[in-house]
């Protein structure tokens, strides 16, 4: 089965979403709605959406709006229709009794319902349109996130499930994941199961809310949001139908039951209009205390609002065994809420699924885990859950797993995709060389390197790792959401605190002996990035003699940000790439003005196709929708190159004193127009000398070393004022910048 032509019906938040994912695949693509104002209200949605939903803009056309009405014969062309309306069942048993009198033969149907099983929906097709007939779960929102539930059932032509599924990992590179027809299926019933045990246990423990999201957050391998916050993200009201549907679709005796009663104090959230970020708060809110915005916390007990605490765990060093290890409520809790999902979701095995590890994978694809509760499992170590957890009823898994106690037994990762993955291959590495922020899988012909930090900031341990790597080919690649967020601020804050600037030195100038040797060393370097992939990362990416690119990057040099300039060598390639293009070779400093611009705005790209005209991508890096395919690109990038020779040094003729004084005149009309104010002047000036070559003149070339020696002094001095110490400390405070 090809799929060239596209039907989405429905052009909500959902149909939308898919519509561009589709766009994005370059497959043309019809949105239908009730009338043509609203699908063509959703690309215009679609065309300003923050994140983009679109890699590239100019290709909202590609996109056709229509009615149901009056254009519903475009159903006839299409190979795959998928049906997106409101969550009724007779709005979708309608549309499908019009859609399978139009659609032509051999086309497959599909709904992207959260709720209603499969043998609802097709309740009144016939045997043979059942054939054609499934659920296409897709997770909002659409480009960002990796999880997608193909749902079947025994009426299914097979053949076609699987070659719809090939089609979605491959052109629209989502995590495909076949399953049961089962209520939630596999991401929704285990993670909305876990954030219910993780609230009702909190009540029940009397923790604060800042206390279990602590605890069910980072030290556990989940997003910082916790449950608390989470559940304000999504909406406590959604939630609350969301509960409702399962506690209607799941049999009494489903251990779900118990944790989705009616808690009073939601109720009455959710009735006073506390329904999350959304309405006028939720178990946090912002309030303002005499003109000052202060985020508030929700006591469970009294219902009462106090100033948010900060919780310390030490969740740096906290991981699964240390935490359900502690002797006191955190740790209590922290095995209470993972035995309980464990449990749960070991009982549901084969019932929705006969591969665990399927569970897992939808919970890293779908709910951002780092890993899911079998891998917990066996991190826990199989004989140390069964000495805690006493005996165990009604679960075949745990039951035979206890008989065994096979500490081996989860076997591979990643089962569902045939893709070779980085969590399919590291298990098999001949060696694991590990420290604070990296891993290096090494293996025959090459080595990969996994930054492990939080964002994967990057700090003394993450380049003595990627030094240390380059002995043989060396592939960048992380299973993380970010491939790296830049240096690690708090690392370079905690010395500037100490006033210990001579540690912070001695880091950057690793940091640049670093990214130079990997641009230089004899054997090829390949990024693959996939996230955010910003400053240092940048660095690092830009260092790399090759690079395999997901579609989902964010990329830029964002030093300004902070009150800073990149000391990498950030400025340095930059300014290389740019001066290799034909308007440089006719003015000698359209590469440094165009450097200054891109770096001073802290510019970032939210696609490949942004980055290339910045120059943060090469036409030549390669690019693919399917981060899955990430590590095959990149050994194959490695299968290439096998007689590769390093780069040659680059030289630089800059024009010093000319081009610096273009540059300081153009920030003197930012600073009159009050864009920037001092120390945005100040950090503007430093960029400047370094970009213009100091005290340079066109007519003597001068080094990468030399550019490395301008990045670094200027570093130096700016992380020495006091004002970018409170800029760096507001964005780690706050996430956000202090414009200055
Ligand atoms: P939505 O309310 O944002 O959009 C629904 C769209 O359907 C609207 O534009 C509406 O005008 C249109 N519509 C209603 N009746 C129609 C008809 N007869 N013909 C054509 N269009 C019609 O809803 P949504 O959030 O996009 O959800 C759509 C589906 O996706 C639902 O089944 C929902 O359960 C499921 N889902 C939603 C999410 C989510 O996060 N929103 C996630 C996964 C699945």
């Amino acid at each position: 089965m090809k799929i060239n032509q596209v039907v989405v019906i429905g052009s909500g938040t959902m149909g939308s979403g898919i519509a561009a994912q589709l766009c994005n695949a370059n497959i043309p693509v019809t949105l239908l709605d009730l009338k043509t104002e609203i699908s063509e209200k959703a690309k215009d949605r679609i065309y300003k959406s923050r994140p983009p939903l679109l890699i590239d803009k100019s290709k909202i056309n590609n996109i056709n709006a229509g009615n149901i009405n009056d254009n519903f014969e475009i159903v006839k062309d299409a190979d795959w229709i998928v049906e997106a309306v409101v969550e009724r069942i007779d709005i979708k048993h309608n549309i499908y009794e019009k859609i399978f009198k139009e659609r032509k033969a051999g086309s497959i149907i599909s709904s992207n319902t959260s709720s209603i099983p499969l043998k609802v929906l097709s309740e009144k097709l016939s045997d043979d349109e059942k054939k054609d007939f499934c659920i296409t779960h897709f997770f909002n929102p659409v480009r960002y996130m990796d999880l997608l539930e193909i749902v079947k059932s025994e009426n299914n032509d097979l053949e076609k499930i699987n070659s719809l599924k090939k089609f979605c990992d491959k052109d629209l590179g989502k995590g495909t994941i076949i399953c049961n027809d089962t209520p939630g299926f596999l991401g929704n019933r285990i993670g909305v199961y876990a954030m219910q045990v993780a609230l009702t246990e909190a009540f029940k423990m009397k923790l604060s809310i800042e206390e279990a999201d602590a605890v069910f957050g980072r030290p556990m391998g989940i997003p910082k949001t916790g449950v608390f916050g989470l559940y304000d993200l999504i909406g406590i009201d959604l939630m609350s139908d969301v509960l409702k549907s399962f506690k209607k679709e799941l049999p009494k005796s489903d251990e779900f039951q118990t944790v989705a009663k009616e808690i009073p104090l939601v109720k009455k959230l959710i009735e006073t209009g506390y329904t999350g970020r959304k309405g006028k708060g939720g178990f946090y809110r912002m309030n303002k205390v005499e003109n000052k915005k202060i985020l508030e916390a929700i006591n469970l007990e009294t219902g009462e609002y106090l100033t948010s605490k900060k919780i310390n765990l030490d969740s740096e060093k906290m991981d699964i065994k240390n935490l359900i290890n502690r002797q006191d409520k955190y740790g209590e809790y922290a095995w209470s809420v993972i035995s309980k999902i464990i449990k749960y979701a070991s009982s549901l095995v084969p019932g929705i699924t006969d591969k665990f590890n399927d569970i897992d994978e939808a919970m890293r694809l779908g709910f951002n885990w780092s890993k899911g509760p079998f891998e917990i499992l066996k991190e826990i170590g199989v004989k140390t859950f069964f000495e805690k957890i006493g005996t165990i009823e009604n679960n075949k898994f745990l039951e035979n797993l206890s008989k065994t106690k096979d500490e081996k037994f989860y076997g591979e990762r990643q089962l569902y995709t045939q893709m070779e993955t980085l969590g399919k291959i590291k298990s098999r590495a001949l060696k694991l060389d590990k420290n604070n922020s990296a891993e290096i899988h090494r293996f025959n012909d090459f080595n990969i390197v996994e930054f492990t930090t939080k964002a994967n900031a990057l700090d003394y341990d993450s380049m003595d790792s990627l030094k240390n790597a380059t002995d043989k080919p060396l592939i960048i690649i992380n299973e993380s959401m970010q491939f790296s967020a830049g240096v690690n601020l708090s690392y370079t804050m905690n010395f500037a605190d100490k006033r210990d600037f001579k540690s912070i030195e001695k880091f950057i100038k690793y940091f640049q002996e670093t990214c130079k040797h990997l641009k230089y060393s004899k054997y090829p370097v390949v990024s693959a990035p996939s996230g955010l992939t910003l400053g240092g990362g940048f660095e690092v990416l830009v260092h790399s003699n090759f690079v395999a690119s997901h579609t989902n990057i964010v990329v830029g040099l964002v030093e300004t940000l902070v009150g800073l300039i990149p000391a990498g060598g950030g400025c340095k390639e930059m300014l290389w790439r740019w001066s290799q293009s034909e308007e440089a070779k006719k003015d000698p400093d359209y590469a440094p003005l165009k450097v200054f611009d891109i770096i001073g705005y802290a510019k970032t790209a939210t696609s490949p196709i942004e980055a290339e005209p910045l120059k943060y991508l090469k036409p030549e890096d390669k690019k693919t929708m399917s981060r899955n395919s990430l590590l095959f690109v990149s050994k194959d990038i490695l299968d290439n190159n096998k007689n590769f020779t390093p780069p040659a040094e680059c030289t630089f003729n800059l024009s010093g004193k000319v081009v610096k004084e273009k540059m300081i005149k153009l920030l003197e009309k930012l600073y009159n127009d009050k864009v920037i104010l001092d120390h945005g002047m100040e950090v503007g000036k430093e960029l400047a000398n370094v970009l213009s070559g100091g005290n340079t003149t066109i007519e003597k070339t001068i080094s990468e070393d030399d550019l490395f020696k301008l990045e670094l002094d200027a570093f130096m001095r700016l992380i020495e004022t006091q004002k970018t110490q409170e800029r760096i400390k507001h964005t780690l405070a706050t996430g956000k910048p202090l414009i200055n």
